[in-house]
């Protein structure tokens, strides 16, 4: 396809459907991750206006049997939804230390819920915001699992996004989280992934989202920006948006996730979604970064990360869905940016 073409909705809802139907064998490498493949597709397919093409109770009864919810609750223990069938193995009643719900895996479960409108009235929670609490450090930031891994901004934004969705904080000391986040911001105002580590498209995007969601943030904070605030915005307003030296929106219309990288679909994403959460993203040329996600566009639908590239995949088709919906392409559902589902979920 080329880049003078326009948006092409149906071959990528085409795309979606053959996502949905069966993957292609390169991701057997992400067989633990099937459930965030599942969450892209889903919310994929519904930022495209098309979640008719999808059974909503199937995929409620198949994300729902990956939540690992015991009678009895060990303290120490995570429980929240598996990733996979592999690692809900073996499949008997105790949750073995290595046999551990995964706080990615289980935002984009509740994400996938919600997204497909399911009523979380029925939806017992407790058992994650009882167990939540293990896994957060003593500097406030998050492991994901609770046998042990690392830790960094990615697992504090899924944290706050599950306490949103389930609407129960308890699992989060949030002025801890806080505090973590705001040691996370660099010196030129961007947010690396832990503290003092350099600043990156998408950990800035967790940062200011989980701010966002944890009520730190005001919508269209820009606004504001000259009152003292726990986070430099003006700072992180001329990261984002670098206006004086050289523009994070490259010559080529996308975004760098990281200086002097090569643009990239899903940067388009993430570093939009930060300006629209703060309400700068009327600042940015919304035509050119519309042009460059047009040159990513695959011709059998779904976008590439590089425009040189041909073949598309599922992470780059769905940031690039997601990032079309932020610049109000017509036709496609805009995602409520700080927690990844659309405004009017299950439609
Ligand atoms: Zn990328």
């Amino acid at each position: 396809m080329e880049s003078g073409e326009g948006f092409d909705r149906e071959r990528h809802v085409f795309f979606m459907e053959m996502m949905y139907e069966l993957l292609p064998s390169e991701y057997e490498s992400e067989e633990i991750n099937r459930i965030t493949l599942a969450y892209f597709v889903v919310s994929g397919l519904d930022i495209l206006g098309s979640l008719d093409r999808v059974s909503k109770d199937q995929v409620a009864r198949w994300v729902l049997s990956f939540y690992s919810r015991p009678d009895v609750l060990e303290p120490g223990t995570f429980y929240g939804f598996h990733g996979s069938r592999t690692s809900q193995h073996p499949a008997n009643k105790a949750v073995s230390k290595y046999n551990a719900g995964h706080l990615a895996s289980t935002y984009c479960a509740l994400a996938i819920l919600k997204t497909i409108g399911y009523d979380f009235s029925n939806f017992d929670s407790n058992a994650i915001s009882a167990s939540m609490q293990y896994l957060q450090q003593p500097n406030g930031s998050f492991i994901p699992i609770h046998c042990g891994a690392e830790s960094d901004l990615r697992f504090v934004y899924c944290a706050a996004a599950i306490c949103s969705i389930i609407n129960d904080w308890r699992g989060m000391d949030k002025e801890k989280a806080k505090n973590y986040i705001i040691s996370c911001q660099s010196y030129d105002g961007g947010f690396g992934l832990v503290p003092g580590s350099e600043s990156h498209g998408g950990a800035t995007y967790c940062a200011v989202a989980a701010l966002r969601l944890m009520g730190y943030i005001e919508e269209g904070r820009a606004t504001k920006f000259t009152e003292s605030s726990m986070i430099d915005v003006a700072l992180l307003l001329e990261w984002a948006l670098q206006p004086n030296f050289f523009q994070r929106q490259a010559s080529d219309g996308g975004f760098q996730g990281r200086s002097n990288k090569a643009s990239d679909t899903c940067y388009a994403f993430w570093v939009l979604g930060v300006l629209r959460i703060l309400g700068a993203h009327q600042f940015i040329d919304r035509e050119s970064l519309r042009s460059f996600l047009l040159s990513c566009q695959s011709k059998w639908g779904g976008f590439s990360k590089f425009p040189e590239l041909q073949m598309p995949d599922l992470y780059h088709s769905y940031y690039g869905l997601a990032a079309f919906g932020l610049v109000g392409e017509l036709g496609l559902t805009p995602l409520q940016v700080e927690l990844g589902v659309t405004m009017n979920p299950g439609t």
